[in-house]
């Protein structure tokens, strides 16, 4: 896939240091490349909107027609969600990412828990949600990002899209708990 240059402006973090908020990073052989800030900032859109359909999850009381397909939607993202990242991350990564994303430990628990220094900690979280901001949008066939396209796909694709990420979830199932929003 391609990153077009509106993507990775509108992404990008304004105070980037590397980017200065373009979201476009000349590589090695001088060819422009996504920056980091710009695949943090994938990462966290998603995270957020995991958190939302764990808790709408949780608390469902639609009844209505509207009300199941949007649930199935959320249901269906979270497996998704977890599923992508526990396969992308080694066993040390979903630690950090455990504790820290799903289990909501601050900088100063986890470091305790995984006996690192605030400055190592940093740096892996950083490189865990660049790794992880990247491949939910590169992701192939089915992305994760653009969330418009994951809950919005057209209905005649809907079908086949359903049908890989049910098969993209299969082997065994977990569900981390995860700490309920403040
Ligand atoms: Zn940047």
């Amino acid at each position: 896939m391609e990153w077009t240059r509106s993507e990775t402006l509108a992404l990008a973090a304004n105070a980037c240091v590397y980017c200065h908020g373009l979201g476009l990073r000349t590589g090695r052989r001088g060819h422009e490349k996504p920056c980091l800030c710009v695949f943090r900032s994938v990462f966290r859109i998603c995270f957020k909107r995991f958190r939302l359909c764990h808790e709408r999850e949780k608390n469902k009381t639609c009844v209505s027609l509207e009300g199941n397909v949007w649930s199935r939607k959320n249901e269906e993202f979270v497996a998704d969600f977890l599923s992508v990242t526990r396969r992308a991350l080694h066993d040390e990564d979903w630690k950090i990412f455990n504790y820290h994303f799903l289990l909501g430990a601050d900088w100063r628990l986890c470091c305790r828990k995984l006996n690192m220094d605030r400055g190592a900690f940093f740096h892996e979280v950083y490189r865990i949600t660049s790794r992880l901001g990247r491949l939910y949008r590169e992701l192939q066939p089915y992305s994760l990002f653009p969330l418009d396209e994951y809950f919005n796909g057209t209905t005649r694709e809907r079908n086949r899209v359903l049908e890989f990420r049910a098969r993209r979830r299969e082997g065994p199932s977990f569900t981390p708990p995860v700490r309920e929003a403040a």
